[in-house]
């Protein structure tokens, strides 16, 4: 049976919501980023957030609540899409098999042998744009590993539902020979 390795994929997931505020970095300040602004393109944590909105009172910002609706920073849209393993190579495959991203290394040397190895951009069909888009990718590849883990599931019960119904009927059938053995 595969085993399950989804560890790579809920850090991933966090990296995109670990946003550092600009101004900040400009001071070397580490500071998360709490609004985002559309007029700026930058993004505030709290502090430098009310200085802005004082200073900016036109701008249009965005919360974390609309978190969708930031943009991905260059760096961490190329950190969500390469392997863990092989550091210069993209995620391009999914292998329903073991259920894990892959890249084409990956594919290569650890999935040569599995039946089920599809192409991301087969699975959502659509080229991912933006944050929304990359998430709905993971998101994909995570319903996909939910419905694999559940049929996975639904198949071990129903193949004991399938076993037990299977001996009643087949104690049934040994408890008749034996009844028409001893009438
Ligand atoms: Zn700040
Ligand atoms: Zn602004
Ligand atoms: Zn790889
Ligand atoms: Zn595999």
């Amino acid at each position: 049976m595969a085993t399950v390795s989804l560890s790579s994929v809920p850090k991933r997931l966090r990296m995109v919501e670990d946003f550092r505020c600009t101004s900040c970095q400009e001071l070397n300040l580490e500071e998360s980023a709490d609004i985002y602004c559309e007029a700026c393109h930058m993004f505030y944590c709290k502090r430098c957030g009310h200085l802005h909105n004082r200073l900016s009172t036109e701008h249009t910002t965005v919360g974390r609540g609309d978190i969708k609706k930031w943009p991905v920073p260059k760096e961490v849209e190329d950190f969500l899409r390469m392997c863990e393993a092989h550091e210069d190579k993209i995620l391009t495959q999914f292998c329903q098999d073991h259920t894990q991203l892959c890249c084409s290394d990956c594919v290569v040397k650890i999935h040569s042998q599995c039946s089920k190895v599809t192409q991301i951009s087969e699975l959502t069909n659509s080229q991912p744009t933006g944050l929304e888009g990359l998430s709905v990718e993971l998101e994909t590849v995570l319903g996909e590993i939910k419905t694999l883990q559940i049929s996975q599931k639904a198949s071990i019960q129903s193949f004991q539902r399938t076993y037990k119904e299977h001996s009643a009927v087949m104690i049934e059938q040994m408890l008749g020979n034996l009844n028409t053995y001893i009438d």
